[in-house]
């Protein structure tokens, strides 16, 4: 870690869910923006060791870094806003802390002594944001902790942030993301949460340098100033940041504040005039796409009692948006639950009205026939049809059954004993499932993919050889390979070397406008500034239908 490393904590008061996150990711924008190197750390204080095991359904998408670890979805934002990869020690649980220190101990690691949650879990801690900062090579590091102000479980972080800030007083600064009701019996913005939460932030012996003030409406000068007073922050460094249309607005509200010019000069930093227009540019196409296009996406993590959880495609959602805003398109993206085409096959005809089909990545049984459904009417009638991961491997059993004629087939994910196990887990895979050593059985993070000439997945990306993110235990059978080839299948690309794993499936032009499949996750390396090849392909390929 150089010297004058910069850290910047970014806690939330009052309550959860009013976008902390985008608010850490848009620091590091603006601040990127001034010409500053930055990494951004997401501290997630529960106890799961990684995000892999969390339910998407309740918790959202599992973001997967190149390294292969599972992180919140904060990080693909994260990734989005800074267009950088971050890495693994960009992101910790209290369940990776924990652990590293508990493994320390049982090998005896702290010399008889006592071992305890202050210090030694909270130094673990401050030693982990040192790591990170130095890993990054970056100018300033952003760290988000999880959770609200109040909660146990992120005290320690709270903490380690504290003693970070008494070892280098001048480059340390404290950020809180707090909220202001309106209630509508009143009309009247509410700031006494928020002036309790600074004095709970300051029992911890944390005084805030700078206050994010969300609330549906903009903050005036007076509150503001009356504000100041209460919470002892300076008027002009606390920011207004009203509710918007587009995340990606958010950074551009920043700066009517003026906020990178606050932080350059609270870290004693000098940066270059800012350079957002390219940024600016893409976040007006949220505004402005003129032509929409209808994207269906079946899948099945939607429904959560009454409510339409969309957060477990995140990464996906927002790729589409991407490719569809380079374009001048406005994107309409419908849910479709893969379960009612099963209880009632006619229903997939529905997919006629749609520019372009997608299935997204996906485990176990719900719904399956009705994704398998829905791929075979995009094929048939010649919908563009992306698949990712589960939507790739689904894709090949399509095939098999309705084109090949191997009615039997299927991924042995589902059945055990399927007659034609088109998907299969590989053999070095299975030894570890025996031993339900199931963390460690899931193909993980950036691997290479070589790209066959004349195919659409080579035209798309213009390069021989490129690199995607992976989450998944099941591949194509390479038994099986041969015979989906003869039968119209094209893998277009696969593993380097041994060309044993199939990474992209498609169907040729002049059979199908657009049909391809991904084993690997392309959305999660989707930036707003640097969309990706193959949903920009799709997108083009789904706007001709429009
Ligand atoms: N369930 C499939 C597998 O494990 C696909 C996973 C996914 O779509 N991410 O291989």
């Amino acid at each position: 870690m150089a010297k004058s490393h910069k850290y910047i904590f970014v806690i939330g008061g009052v309550m959860s869910g009013v976008g902390k996150g985008i608010a850490t990711a848009s620091i590091g924008k603006i601040l990127s923006s001034r010409g500053l190197s930055v990494n951004l750390v997401k501290v997630d204080p529960y106890l799961n060791v990684d995000a892999g095991t969390m339910n998407p359904t309740e918790h959202g998408e599992v973001f997967v870094l190149d390294s292969g670890l599972e992180t919140d979805q904060d990080m693909g934002n994260y990734e989005r806003f800074l267009n950088r990869d971050l890495l693994a020690d960009d992101y910790m649980t209290s369940g990776m802390i924990y652990k590293a220190v508990i493994d320390r101990e049982r090998n005896l690691g702290y010399s008889g002594k006592c071992v305890e949650a202050v210090p030694h879990v909270r130094d673990e801690i401050v030693m982990r944001l040192k790591r990170s900062a130095t890993l990054a090579q970056s100018d300033v590091t952003v760290v988000e902790i999880g959770g609200t102000l109040g909660d146990f479980s992120n005290a320690l972080f709270i903490d380690a942030a504290r003693v970070l800030h008494l070892q280098n007083p001048s480059d340390v600064i404290f950020i809180m993301v707090s909220y202001m009701p309106i209630p509508g019996t009143i009309g009247e913005m509410k700031t006494k949460p928020t002036q309790n939460a600074v004095r709970q932030l300051n029992a911890y012996g944390v005084q805030p340098d700078v206050l994010i003030a969300r609330a549906a409406q903009p903050l005036d000068d007076r509150r503001k100033e009356k504000l100041s007073i209460q919470v002892n922050i300076p008027a002009e460094r606390i920011i207004s940041a009203p509710d918007v249309g587009s995340i990606y607005d958010v950074p551009i509200n920043f700066e009517r504040d003026h906020l990178s010019d606050i932080l350059l000069k609270l870290l004693g930093k000098k940066g270059k005039p800012t350079d957002m227009n390219e940024w600016k540019k893409f976040a007006a196409h949220a505004h402005n796409g003129k032509e929409s296009i209808k994207i269906a996406i079946v899948g099945k993590y939607f429904d959560t009692g009454d409510f339409v959880l969309s957060d477990a495609y995140l990464s996906v959602i927002e790729a589409l948006k991407f490719s569809a805003f380079h374009q001048g398109l406005k994107p309409e993206i419908y849910w479709l639950n893969a379960k009612h085409y099963q209880d009632d096959p006619k229903k997939v005809e529905e997919l006629k009205e749609y520019d372009g089909v997608l299935v997204p990545g996906g485990f176990g049984e719900t719904g399956i026939e009705g994704k398998i459904a829905a791929i075979k009417f995009a094929r048939e009638n010649k919908i563009p049809y992306f698949g990712l991961c589960y939507g790739m491997q689904l894709m090949v059993v399509e095939y098999a059954r309705n084109v090949l004629g191997l009615t039997g087939a299927h991924t042995t994910e589902i059945k055990k004993d399927a007659e034609h196990p088109v998907i299969d887990i590989l053999p070095e895979q299975k030894e570890k499932l025996a031993r339900k050593e199931y963390g460690g059985t899931m193909r993980l993070g950036a691997y290479a993919c070589d790209l066959k000439e004349g195919t659409i997945a080579r035209a798309a990306f213009g390069a021989a050889r490129v690199s995607e993110r992976h989450r998944h235990r099941y591949e194509v059978n390479p038994e099986y390979i041969e015979q989906l080839e003869k039968g119209g299948l094209v893998f277009s690309g696969t593993s380097p070397k041994d060309k044993r794993l199939m990474e992209i499936a498609e169907l040729p032009k002049k059979v199908h406008p657009f049909m391809v499949g991904t084993q690997a996750h392309p959305e999660l390396k989707a930036r707003p500034l640097a969309p990706h090849p193959l949903f920009d392909a799709f997108i083009k390929e789904a706007a001709k239908r429009s």
